[in-house]
């Protein structure tokens, strides 16, 4: 629709490069119905929508079954793999989409009682396949922080002492997540502009495998939700913070909504389908934001002027647990190998329980919450911490050491329609 100017339509190839768009957004249009169709056979599935009402109608009162709704994405498919556009933009826009049409068809597969194994689940869902790591890799990361944490009894129990020296009673969990998120926005707004008037509202639950959600409403509204059955870590707390909100998932959907709903018309934005190649980039994103907001170890000074002293913990906790993290970076992809192995067969649940416990030196109740996160979202696991890595080798790769240029690359990212093979370096 933009691109229908007087003067544009004049020569052949402008003709054509109409066609081209006319065509698109129809198939635009359709995948938005076909997303939406497919969330009442699949719960959780649309994870956000906030285009025109009437089609989220009109997918409702559809009646067609998961072998009709598969031919019908695999017509859009074939109709995107004939559409070209010499515009950047137009053919980036046009390539996320045949990779979201891929990942649609994956997980109507899976719904129809396909069971891939991880790796094709990973790459046919998200773009990508995350490395493995035998249990050797695990052992000796954790016989180093085995080395280093202090204190008495077993590394479980003074990893556990540890953790409980950073834990924010509960009367003061919301003022914590309140200054965290503050934080995380003032930091963010220095170097991306959101829109005028974005805002987000937080709610705390319980039961849930996850520990936190950003629910987007659209209008640059979102709801975060905070569960308290996960212990409040303080350090862990300012991560969700940046995670959920700035410059994470609240940060990237509005600024998909600006740049690409309101400014192009691009309604495939409109919506967001949770399995899919979208959710590399968002959570990579919203867990490098983290970074990119607290750089190296800048955190802990914050949050011992900022929370401790409001929490009332004791300052010397922060720097055993900065020496901690840096110990533990070796086993963030756990979650990962343990859920790879579980999920092809080759690993018991206990064992998937025992493997977290160990070299996550969590408790029992939060491994369980692990598994269950594992077993219900499944592959969707590598999103977090091998996303985290691709983006942050390309926003070192392109951005430099300038903070100004990080920013800038980073912001790229959350605006545009990027795929996980944008993010590759070389
Ligand atoms: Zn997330």
């Amino acid at each position: 629709m933009w691109l229908y100017g007087t003067v544009l339509l004049s020569s052949p190839q402008a003709v054509r490069a109409a066609e081209a768009v006319v065509e698109v957004n129809s198939i635009a249009r359709d995948y938005v119905g076909l997303v939406l169709e497919m969330g009442k056979h699949d719960p959780g599935y649309v994870d956000a929508y906030y285009g025109p009402p009437e089609w989220q109608e009109q997918a409702k009162s559809r009646k067609r079954e998961l072998p009709a709704i598969a031919a019908d994405a695999q017509r859009l498919a074939r109709l995107l793999a004939d559409a070209r556009s010499g515009d950047p933009l137009e053919a980036r826009r046009i390539r996320f989409l045949a990779l979201q049409l891929e990942a649609v068809l994956a997980r109507l597969d899976m719904l129809q009682g396909r069971n891939l194994p991880f790796d094709e689940e990973s790459r046919r869902l998200y773009g990508v396949v995350a490395p493995s790591h035998d249990e050797d890799h695990y052992r000796k990361a954790l016989q180093a922080l085995d080395a280093a944490l202090p204190g008495q009894g077993t590394l479980a129990e003074r990893a556990e002492a540890q953790r409980q020296r950073l834990i924010a009673p509960d009367d003061r969990v919301d003022s914590v997540f309140r200054r965290g998120l503050e934080e995380c926005r003032a930091r963010t707004l220095r170097h991306l502009a959101l829109p005028v008037g974005e805002d987000f509202r937080v709610e705390y639950v319980r039961d849930q495998p996850w520990a936190a959600y950003n629910w987007y409403k659209g209008n640059a509204h979102s709801l975060i939700q905070l569960n308290l059955d996960v212990p409040f870590v303080v350090s862990e707390a300012l991560q969700r913070a940046c995670h959920e909100g700035y410059p994470g998932h609240h940060t990237f959907n509005a600024l998909l909504e600006q740049r690409l709903v309101e400014e192009r018309g691009w309604l495939e934005f409109s919506v967001y389908p949770l399995f899919s190649p979208q959710s590399f980039i968002a959570e990579g994103t919203a867990d490098y934001g983290f970074e990119l907001a607290f750089p190296g170890e800048s955190k802990w000074p914050w949050l011992r002027q900022e929370v401790f002293g409001v929490a009332g913990l004791d300052p010397k906790a922060a720097d055993a647990q900065a020496r901690i993290d840096e110990l533990m970076k070796p086993l963030r992809h756990l979650r990962i190998d343990v859920a790879r192995r579980y999920l092809d067969g080759q690993m018991s649940r206990e064992e998937a329980l025992r493997w977290i416990t160990e070299y996550r030196l969590v408790s029992p109740q939060e491994a369980e919450r692990y598994v269950r996160f594992i077993e219900k979202y499944r592959s969707y696991v590598i999103n977090y911490s091998y996303g985290k890595d691709l983006v942050g080798a390309y926003v070192d790769a392109v951005g430099g050491t300038d903070e100004a240029k990080r920013w800038a690359v980073f912001g790229e990212l959350l605006s545009n329609p990027t795929v996980p093979a944008d993010l590759a370096t070389h």
